[in-house]
């Protein structure tokens, strides 16, 4: 089988990467109410740099040259305008939504490419976005359970600005 889409999936997730990056970084800015959010998305910022690596090595591995990397930001722009430049007043809980569902178009992607990985008889690129796909379940779950909190805390801060303001 030859390895065509198992490289252009690959070259899609590192795109993916590199946005994620700067939408994590912008939102993570801008969360100084937020500090367990805060913490664990900047955590998770080191994570996707790490796995941007990774997807170079995966890609090296089958003799790709990851310097032609495309830009993927177009395709992603619905994430990063929900994400990266939000200003709304709920922001933190639209980019909490928005960040849920890109954790999981992150897993669905790291999927597709384990199983087409394996197809190809590629055990290490399947081990390492194996390794990548248990940090975005890792982060998918925190985020959901964190979702809850989030929530209430903005809710908390709007009503009491409301009665500061009256
Ligand atoms: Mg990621
Ligand atoms: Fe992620």
């Amino acid at each position: 089988m030859d390895n065509k889409h198992l490289e252009d999936w690959l070259r899609d997730a590192h795109a993916m990467e590199k946005q994620a990056e700067k939408m994590l970084k912008s939102q993570a800015s801008r969360l100084e109410h937020y500090p367990a959010l805060q913490r664990r998305i900047e955590e998770h910022v080191t994570e996707t740099q790490n796995q941007s690596i990774k997807l170079e090595q995966c890609l090296s591995l089958l003799g790709s040259d990851a310097s032609a990397m495309k830009d993927m930001g177009g395709q992603l722009s619905a994430f990063g305008q929900a994400v990266g430049g939000m200003m709304a007043e709920d922001e933190v809980v639209k980019g909490g939504l928005a960040s849920y569902a890109f954790e999981h178009f992150e897993i669905a992607s790291y999927k597709a490419i384990i199983k087409a990985s394996e197809m190809a008889s590629q055990p290490e690129i399947a081990h390492l976005c194996n390794e990548i796909l248990q940090e975005e379940i890792a982060m998918a779950d925190w985020l959901s359970q964190n979702l809850n909190d989030t929530t209430r805390t903005f809710l908390e801060r709007d009503s009491e600005n409301l009665r500061a303001k009256t």
